[in-house]
């Protein structure tokens, strides 16, 4: 078989704000290191990320600080988060954005020159570090810049298709060009997963064409465990209109800066769902809500900033009773409420985005939204400390890893958790690295046996075009493991699951290996569909509703699945595995948290 080989010892796969801060201290830390990206260098999904990183820098707020903030997750989480993650991330965020400064980020400013910090929901104090809203844009090009400096070899349009282990972990990763569709394989005793996550899995997402679910499923295939699967986050702000724009992001930045959610009769609903738990620190009137954006000591936050699995479950149900728009969503109204000048000041991309794509000036007229798949918070279950997953030499970091969102990921947790953990993944895959004795070899059979995986669609003849299979998916996860599940809808998406997966193994593709997106799609539908399989059948066990899992017949929490995380594994004949974990015991002095700071 004709192979390119090339030898490090950390390799990463992704290169978007976790792989690149993974692949820069790995780098650093002595480690010969590479990076593998699917797209182009800055192309990542991370580009897109608009609002901003959530640090507790207290710029803003003096008052703010990492308690508040791991407080603030952990609820936004439900209480399902994994505590020691989500203390590290809020103890280190500070750090990470200072750092990007240092390394000649330029953020918005506040009136004294620190750096300015903007509201998002479920965040008790203004907290996310901005730059308008194209955040994600400047963090990669840092990042990218740095990594460039530092020489760290890049592979990019290469996909990762089989990661390669032997009897003591982790010896390396097969993939091909996407150009030349040529085989490549890396040897290295350390591979960090940093490959962002499963949207495209849905027909209606904010995600883009990257997110196929590769690094969840390489590393369950490897050996390694997913945890919380069945939690996707639905966006509650998603363009509905046009159809070929459906589910393009509307920054949570709107309604931090004034926009609020009315329905076709013009009432601003959010009021008539503040659920229990968020009712002692949620307005209850448009005035004092109102009044809340100027003084925030002495006003509640408005409905509108509730998490963001509350208010996609609001708009859901508002367009299910009829008060929807001509389109399906709910109005976000941002222009009766704040000038034109500061609109396009604060959210210049939103501002195009509905110019260009829906002829909507947001300065005039009110937008039109609905909830948008957008991020999974299930994921490869690492260590907290090191993001060492179950197989020794393997790292997982950025939103491919699970466990520290908990049910429900708040808004800006994202990037900083990019930087807090990505970081802590590279130092110990260069630790793990350096410190294994031994050779480690690649294994011919498994290099052959993942080029003959690779190619088996152009051998069959006849089969499906994968984009069938793909629509087939996409429509079956819309529609029976979407915002709200039941019981029979969810078997039923798993039975058709199966019978995917067969239409997978027959599909064929034409044409020859170079530039070849069906090829491409065909060798990603397989990680697409078990990943479905892990959403689908966590769904199914998980009998109660929590942050990102809507269950119709258990609409309720319920105590027990509160202690319980469920972890999917590859059982022997290749299926789903599910099993009962109880949840990391917090220690006392975190727990206490809960009650040292006001609800
Ligand atoms: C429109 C939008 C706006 C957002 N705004 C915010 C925000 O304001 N704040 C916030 O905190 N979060 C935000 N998010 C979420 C956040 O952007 C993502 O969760 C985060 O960027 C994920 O980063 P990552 O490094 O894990 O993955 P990514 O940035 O997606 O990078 C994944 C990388 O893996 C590579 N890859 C994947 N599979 C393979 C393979 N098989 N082989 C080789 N390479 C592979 C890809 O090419 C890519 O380089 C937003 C998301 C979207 C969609």
């Amino acid at each position: 078989m004709d192979l390119e080989r090339h030898e490090y010892d950390v390799v990463v796969v992704g290169a978007g704000g976790a792989g690149l801060r993974a692949a820069i201290e790995a780098s650093e830390s002595g480690a010969r290191t590479a990076v593998v990206c699917k797209s182009l260098l800055g192309k990542a999904h991370t580009v897109m990320a608009e609002g901003g990183i959530a640090a507790a820098m207290a710029n803003l707020y003096p008052e703010d600080n990492w308690r508040v903030h791991f407080r603030d997750t952990m609820r936004g989480g439900k209480m399902l988060n994994h505590w020691r993650m989500a203390q590290l991330h809020a103890q280190e965020a500070p750090d990470r954005v200072r750092e990007l400064e240092d390394w000649g980020a330029l953020f918005d400013r506040t009136p004294d020159g620190l750096i300015s910090q903007r509201d998002f929901g479920g965040h008790r104090y203004a907290r996310l570090a901005h730059v308008g809203d194209r955040t994600g844009l400047e963090l990669i090009r840092t990042l990218q810049q740095r990594t460039v400096a530092l020489g760290i070899d890049v592979y990019m349009e290469c996909t990762v298709t089989r990661l390669l282990t032997d009897a003591d972990g982790i010896t390396g990763a097969f993939g091909y060009w996407r150009e030349s569709g040529r085989f490549v394989a890396w040897q290295a005793p350390s591979v960090v997963l940093a490959t962002g996550g499963i949207g495209k899995s849905y027909k209606v997402t904010s995600n883009s064409w990257e997110y196929t679910g590769d690094g969840h499923s390489l590393a369950l295939q490897a050996g390694a465990t997913l945890v919380n699967m069945e939690f996707v986050q639905f966006h509650p702000t998603g363009m509905v209109w046009p159809p070929s724009v459906r589910g393009i992001l509307v920054t949570e930045s709107v309604r931090g800066d004034g926009g609020v959610l009315r329905n076709s009769a013009g009432n601003r609903f959010m009021f008539d769902y503040i659920p229990d738990f968020f009712r002692k620190e949620t307005a209850e009137t448009e005035e004092e809500a109102d009044r809340w954006y100027d003084d925030k000591r002495n006003n509640r936050r408005p409905p509108e900033l509730l998490p963001r699995d509350e208010v996609a479950r609001a708009i859901n149900s508002e367009v299910k009773a009829g008060r929807g728009t001509p389109h399906g969503g709910v109005f976000l109204d941002i222009a009766s409420r704040r000038s034109a000048e500061y609109i396009r000041k604060r959210l210049p991309s939103m501002y195009h985005q509905f110019r260009e794509l829906a002829e909507v000036d947001i300065t005039a007229e009110a937008m039109e939204v609905g909830p948008t798949c957008h991020y999974v918070m299930g994921g490869v279950e690492v260590d907290p400390d090191t993001q060492a997953a179950r197989v020794p030499g393997l790292f997982a970091a950025g939103e491919v890893a699970g466990g520290m969102h908990g049910s429900n990921r708040l808004g800006g947790n994202s990037l900083s958790d990019l930087l807090v953990f990505g970081r802590r993944a590279g130092l110990a895959a260069a630790e793990h690295a350096l410190q294994r004795t031994g050779r480690i070899a690649l294994d011919d059979d498994a290099l052959a046996d993942a080029g003959r995986a690779a190619l088996a669609p152009f051998e069959r003849e006849g089969g499906e075009n994968p984009y069938t299979v793909q629509h087939d998916l996409q429509q079956t996860m819309h529609d029976l493991v979407g915002i709200i599940r039941t019981a029979p809808e969810v078997q039923q998406a798993l039975e058709r699951i199966a019978a995917l997966r067969q239409r997978v193994a027959d599909l064929s593709v034409e044409g020859h290996r170079q530039y070849n997106p069906g090829w491409h799609l065909a060798l990603d539908l397989p990680h697409m569909l078990l990943v479905s399989e892990c959403i689908a059948k966590a769904a199914l066990e998980r009998e109660e509703s929590r942050g990102g899992h809507t269950r119709d017949d258990f609409p309720a929490t319920d105590a027990e699945w509160a202690r319980t995380n469920l972890v999917c594994s590859r059982a022997p004949d290749g299926s789903v595995a599910l099993t009962r974990q109880p949840l990391p015991q917090m220690p006392h002095e975190l727990a206490e948290i809960f009650e040292e700071v006001p609800a």
